[in-house]
């Protein structure tokens, strides 16, 4: 399906809205947080256009939203400030209240439109809430997931059939997927490929149907696809790992002067002390071997590059071992672990003790760090451990 969308266009805050008439699950697709990256709304619209059409039986309700509505109708990443980065619980509680000091910018005005939406779609809900949020990348290459490493994301982030990414939400502070994770929501985040490439919506429309799917909301033999976007879709993700960890994350800073290399696409392997980029200090090197995601090429973002690496298939079922057995409940007795005041699934870590177990048994144990304050590690539990949607065989 050759639809490259084009930038610059006006879209309404609601694109989609399906069921509701039985209860179930509440699927909420999210489009266009970065006004530059269309295809994730353009898909949404489409996702409706095909359950009306083909008067898909649902069970739950489906609402699909456009993100930075102001930004997608200049074709910019943003308007004032990151939209996708503006989702902090303190910040959405300020919105929520009206402080006057939150309607300034650009995207203040578009968070307190959606979330007022949100808000009324999550008060209405019958059932568990799945979110989705859809974005394509400045740069070349496959699709892929990103989820908080929480058993039920992996199983609706592993349905996908892309590679998925673990720890890029503890790197990116305030995301609209941290929000609703941290909410107790199923919170998958999908790059769809490249801004401009012509696949990328329905690449999305793939993926929205996977979801929907595995949500419970439909049959798949109900919802036709476009063939060729299902083509597309498995050609693009053939032969690559399919779960990867973030291990380092290139930020960029005011007056950098950043200018990543050219020619990188994502999941392209690099070699420790190749060239990826230069700033105002010189040129950057990888710190470690690996692959390379979302370098960045376009003028706007603070996020150069990020480095990954695979994650063995053992250490996956070792994790979600552990978790099923609860043993983050004897943490607290390990040296160098307490907890953090009377926070709920928060620990202070004291890395001099604890030693070699620290960043890589928290996060086998779904924690990610928070803070470091006096030399100690303040780590939380990502997310909750939902169990709505426990019928579901696990993938
Ligand atoms: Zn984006």
């Amino acid at each position: 399906m050759a639809d490259s969308p084009a930038p610059g266009r006006i879209f309404p805050r609601l694109l989609s809205s399906y069921g509701g008439d039985s209860a179930g699950p509440l699927v909420i697709g999210i489009g266009g947080m970065h006004g530059n990256e269309p295809a994730g709304a353009v898909a949404l619209q489409r996702a409706l256009e095909i359950l009306r059409t083909h008067e898909v039986p649902f069970r739950g309700r489906f609402v699909g939203f456009a993100g930075n509505r102001a930004a997608l109708a200049r074709g910019c990443r943003y308007v004032d400030e990151d939209f996708n980065r503006a989702w902090s619980q303190e910040r959405v509680c300020r919105v929520r209240a009206g402080v006057p000091s939150t309607d300034t910018t650009t995207e203040q005005r578009e968070q307190r439109e959606l979330l007022a939406y949100l808000d009324d779609q999550l008060a209405q809900r019958r059932g568990p809430v799945v979110c989705l949020d859809l974005h394509t990348t400045s740069a070349a290459g496959t699709p892929f997931v990103v989820i908080g490493d929480t058993l039920l994301n992996r199983r609706f982030g592993f349905r996908l059939g892309a590679p998925v990414v673990l720890g890029l939400e503890e790197r990116l502070e305030s995301t609209i997927l941290n929000y609703l994770g941290e909410e107790g929501h199923v919170a998958v985040g999908f790059e769809g490929g490249q801004h401009e490439s012509p696949s990328a919506v329905a690449i999305h429309l793939a993926a929205i149907r996977t979801v929907l799917v595995t949500a419970g909301c439909i049959r798949a033999e109900d919802f036709p696809l476009p063939a060729d976007g299902l083509d597309t879709y498995d050609e693009e993700t053939d032969g690559l790992p399919p779960v990867v960890e973030v291990r380092y994350h290139h930020v960029i800073r005011d007056g950098d002067e950043f200018v990543m290399e050219p020619g990188f696409a994502n999941f392209q392997p690099v070699e420790r002390g190749q060239l990826l980029a230069c700033d105002r200090r010189g040129p950057i090197r990888a710190s470690e071997s690996g692959q390379i995601l979302m370098p960045l090429y376009q003028g706007q973002g603070t996020d150069g590059f990020f480095l990954v690496r695979r994650v063995r298939p053992f250490w996956l079922r070792v994790a979600k071992w552990l978790r099923r057995l609860r043993i983050e409940r004897l943490l607290p007795a390990l040296p160098g672990v307490r907890r953090y005041q009377d926070t709920p699934g928060t620990l202070v870590v004291d890395p001099r003790v604890a030693r070699w177990f620290v960043v890589e048994l928290f996060h086998l144990l779904g924690f990610r760090k928070r803070q470091s304050r006096e030399g100690k590690l303040i780590v939380s539990r990502r997310w909750h451990e939902s169990h709505a949607f426990d019928e579901l065989p696990g993938p």
